[in-house]
C-alpha cells in the first residue's frame, strides 16, 4: 500500500462505499428500538443511567476511516478514534482479515503449560523491532487496566528477586488515569474513583500532575513548574524511605486527565530520581503508544528511559481487546532467572488477538503511519489548531504533539483564570460539538482531540473547523466574544 506524499493525497486503502445507505444496510432496528432496549438492559461505563436513559444513547452502526455513522444516518467525524484507540482507522480489512484467518486456524489456545503458538510469537518477535533498543520482552492481558495490575505483579515480583522486599511502596500522580480495576483506580489519581471504590490496593501513593496551566503559582515558567512537581517524587521518596519505595509510575502525557503535556524539565528530572534511589519508572504508554505523538512511543518523545511500558488500546487500534507489559532488559533478566511468577490470565497472548496486533503494527510500520504523524499530519494538525484558535477569547492554552491535543478553556486566557463552573462549560462546549458532527470529548474545562492517525488533511480541516464553530459557540452562550 503506498500514498502519495502531496498534500491531501493519502488515499484511504481499499475505502469501500461509505454511505448512509451502507450504514442502513446492516441496520436491524430503528433508533428509538434501540435506545429502548439499550435503556431496558445495559449499563453503561462512567454513565449516570437515569439521566442517560432519559435522554437516550447515540447508536453508532457503522464507521469507515475516520467517520462513524449513526442510527439515524447522520456522518460524525470521529476526533477521538473511538477511545484514543483506532490508530489506522475505521474498516480496514486487514485485519479483519487476520482475525478471521485466525480463527479458523487456532481460535484460541493457552500459554500456560509449556505451549505457544505462532501469533504470539510474532506478535513478540514485531514488539521487540519495534520497541526502543532495550525493550525485547512482552508479557499479555487484555487491557490496559490489567496491564496495570501486570505492572504491579512484575514490580513486586522483580524486588523479591533482588532480595529487597520491603520496596512495596508505589507513586503515582493525582490525575493520571491507569485504568479502573481496583488497582488501575488505585493507581490512577482519580477522586470521583477513589470514592466509589471500597478498598484500594495497598501501598500507592500520590503526588501532584505537571498541570501548568491549571495549578502553577506565582511567576514560575512551565520548565520551572515542571521540575518543582517532578522534585515532589523526590521528597515523596524520602518521606517514605528509598527502601520502601519500589515504583513510579506516569503517562507521558496525561490523556484522560485532559492531554497535560509536561514541560520539557520534567521527565528527566523524574528519571534522574528514579535511578538515584533505585526505583523502577514505569512509562504507561496506554494512549501514547503507536503513535500518538509522531514517535512510536511517547516516552521517545520525551527522551526518557523507562524501566516498563504499560501497552494497550492502539496495540489493536481498538479491533479486538488486547493489552500488554514491555521489560526493559534487567527486568526481564531478573524475571526469566528466578523460578515461577505466579501471574497469567485465561486470554494472555490470545492468539487472535495477536494476529490482528501484527497485522496493526504491520499497517502503521509498512504504511509509514507513524512516520506521517511526525513529518507531515502531526505538525499540521497541531500548526492548524494554534492557528485557528490561538487567540481564541475563551482557549487559554493548546497542548499536545502530533495527533493529540487538549484545549484548555478559560475564562480569561492571559492571567490564566479558569471558569468557576469549568465542568459546565466544558459539557456546553462537547454537547455542541456532538450537535456538529464531531467527537470531541470534554475533561472539566478541557477539551480533547486524537483522531486516527491515518486522517488527511482534509479531515484534519473539518476537525478544526467544527471544533472552532463549537467553541465559538461555547463562548457565545456565556457571552464572551
Ligand atoms: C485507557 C487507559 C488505561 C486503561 O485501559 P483499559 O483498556 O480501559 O483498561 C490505562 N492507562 C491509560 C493511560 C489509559 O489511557
Amino acid at each position: 500500500m503506498s500514498y502519495r506524499t502531496e498534500e491531501v493525497a493519502y488515499v484511504q486503502p481499499a475505502q469501500p462505499a461509505a454511505s448512509a445507505q451502507a450504514a442502513q444496510a446492516t441496520q436491524q432496528r430503528s433508533t428509538a428500538e434501540y435506545r429502548a432496549l439499550d435503556a431496558a438492559h445495559h449499563i453503561h461505563p462512567f454513565s449516570d443511567m437515569g439521566a442517560l436513559n432519559r435522554t437516550g444513547s447515540r447508536v453508532i452502526v457503522k464507521a469507515q476511516g475516520v467517520y462513524l455513522w449513526d442510527s439515524d444516518g447522520n456522518k460524525v467525524i470521529d476526533g477521538m478514534a473511538g477511545l484514543w484507540c483506532v490508530n489506522v482507522g475505521y474498516g480496514r480489512k486487514e485485519l479483519a482479515d487476520a482475525a478471521y484467518r485466525q480463527m479458523m486456524e487456532l481460535p484460541y489456545y493457552n500459554t500456560f503449560f509449556k505451549t505457544t503458538h505462532p501469533p504470539v510469537i510474532e506478535l513478540s518477535a514485531l514488539l521487540a523491532e519495534l520497541a526502543p533498543e532495550p525493550f525485547n520482552h512482552f508479557f499479555y492481558c487484555n487491557s490496559g487496566s490489567e496491564g496495570n495490575d501486570t505492572v504491579l505483579r512484575i514490580v513486586h515480583h522483580y524486588w523479591a528477586t533482588q532480595g529487597k522486599h520491603a520496596k512495596k511502596f508505589v507513586i503515582s500522580r493525582k490525575n493520571g488515569y491507569h485504568g479502573s480495576t481496583i488497582a488501575g483506580g488505585t493507581l490512577g489519581g482519580m477522586g470521583y474513583m477513589h470514592e466509589q471504590m471500597p478498598s484500594k490496593v495497598e501501598n500507592i501513593v500520590h503526588i501532584d500532575q505537571p498541570y501548568f496551566f491549571g495549578e502553577a503559582q506565582g511567576n514560575l515558567t512551565p520548565e520551572e513548574f515542571a521540575l518543582a512537581r517532578a522534585q515532589q517524587l523526590e521528597a515523596k521518596i524520602l518521606e517514605i524511605g528509598a527502601d520502601n519505595v519500589a515504583a513510579f509510575i506516569g503517562e507521558p502525557f496525561q490523556g484522560a486527565g485532559g492531554v497535560i503535556f509536561p514541560a520539557s524539565t520534567y521527565w528527566p528530572e523524574i528519571q534522574r530520581i528514579c535511578r538515584k534511589y533505585d526505583i523502577l519508572l514505569v512509562a504507561d504508554e496506554v494512549i501514547g503508544g503507536f503513535g500518538r505523538t509522531g514517535e512510536w512511543f511517547a516516552h521517545q518523545y520525551f527522551g526518557f528511559e523507562p524501566d516498563l511500558i504499560t501497552l494497550a488500546k492502539g496495540l489493536t487500534s481498538g479491533y479486538i481487546p488486547m493489552g500488554a507489559v514491555g521489560l526493559h532488559d534487567r527486568v526481564a533478566k531478573a524475571i526469566i532467572e528466578n523460578g515461577d511468577f505466579n501471574h497469567g490470565l485465561t486470554y494472555s497472548g490470545h492468539p487472535v488477538a495477536a494476529a490482528v496486533a501484527v497485522a496493526n503494527l504491520k499497517l502503521l510500520r509498512d504504511e509509514k503511519i507513524v512516520e506521517r504523524v511526525k513529518t507531515d499530519t502531526g505538525p499540521y494538525f497541531q500548526k492548524k489548531l494554534r492557528d485557528t484558535l490561538g487567540n481564541h477569547p475563551i482557549i487559554g492554552e493548546i497542548s499536545g504533539a502530533g495527533l493529540v491535543a487538549g484545549l484548555q478553556l478559560a475564562q480569561d486566557p492571559k492571567t490564566r483564570k479558569r471558569f468557576a463552573n469549568g465542568g459546565d462549560v466544558g459539557t456546553i462546549c462537547r454537547d455542541f460539538c456532538f450537535n456538529g458532527n464531531l467527537i470531541m470529548r470534554a475533561t472539566g474545562d478541557r477539551m480533547l482531540l486524537s483522531p486516527p492517525l491515518v486522517i488527511n488533511k482534509l479531515e484534519i480541516d473539518e476537525i478544526v473547523s467544527k471544533a472552532k464553530k463549537a467553541i465559538d459557540a461555547t463562548a457565545q452562550q456565556l457571552g464572551i466574544s
